[in-house]
């Protein structure tokens, strides 16, 4: 009798590592003497290189969700993987070193240095960590991508919120890491700098294979995206 032959590409292991992967996560916060849930088991799986809009209603926890898949907050339960590694248990100091080599964000709020130049906050994330060059240079290079040459002296408050967003763009890019997460970054644009926010991605996607996760209530965002992912009061909606 022979033993029938196995299949030698169903045998395969998955082998491949996600960029990132939530695994049941739960977010609950204190409120009086309940606890609300934001986020009841979110589990996915992005892949390198792939663009993911992340969308659904205000309220549902897009944001939540790229905090903590950001490393910026802590799930309740459930672990998230950047690279295979969880980092719901790395210490700070560990979880800093992987969000400075590996993760750029931009916030709903930009969250840019008031007292700091455009150019000065796009240096910042290359001062932190280990980036070799010229961080003036880089800097001025990232802004010139987003149209902002004429602004790099320019402090936040002599900017307009379109153009605030591109900074925080430009010091998200600055690092070239390869996850991007991104929370509503053509919330604030003309549909020009909307435009050119989504091309910079596009390009980038394209040239370097950065991941980007991208929450987004832009139709032009999501028509972009290779896929999307719609969450609905905490969970993931087919
Ligand atoms: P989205 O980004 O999809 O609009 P959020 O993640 O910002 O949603 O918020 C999800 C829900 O969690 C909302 O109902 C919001 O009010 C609530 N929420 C978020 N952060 C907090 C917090 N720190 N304390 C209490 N409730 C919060
Ligand atoms: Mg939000």
């Amino acid at each position: 009798m022979t033993t029938p032959m196995l299949d030698p590409i169903a045998m395969t292991p998955p082998t491949t590592v996600a960029a990132l992967a939530a695994i049941d996560v739960h977010k609950s916060l204190p409120l009086g003497r309940t606890r609300i849930e934001i986020l009841k088991g979110i589990t996915l799986r992005i892949e390198h290189g792939e663009f993911v809009a992340i969308v659904g209603p205000s309220g549902s926890g897009k944001s939540t969700l790229l905090g903590i898949i950001a490393g910026l907050d802590i799930p309740t339960t459930g672990q998230v993987l950047v690279d295979g590694t969880d980092i719901t248990r790395m210490r700070e100091g560990q979880l800093a070193a992987v969000r400075n080599q590996k993760i750029g964000m931009v916030f709903q709020a930009f969250n840019l240095i008031p007292t700091l130049t455009a150019q000065e906050n796009v240096e910042i994330p290359l001062y932190v960590g280990k980036h070799p060059g010229s961080t003036a240079q880089q800097a001025r290079e990232m802004l010139a991508l987003v149209g902002l040459s004429h602004r790099l002296k320019n402090r936040p408050n002599q900017l307009s919120g379109g153009e605030q967003q591109r900074v925080a763009v430009a010091r998200a890019l600055v690092t070239h890491p390869a996850i991007v997460i991104m929370d509503e970054p053509t919330g604030n644009l003309d549909k020009q700098n909307g435009d050119n926010v989504l091309n910079m991605i596009r390009d980038l996607q394209r040239q370097t294979g950065t991941t980007f996760v991208i929450a987004t209530h832009d139709p032009n965002v999501a028509a972009a995206a290779d896929r999307a992912i719609r969450i609905v009061d905490g969970r993931i909606a087919e």
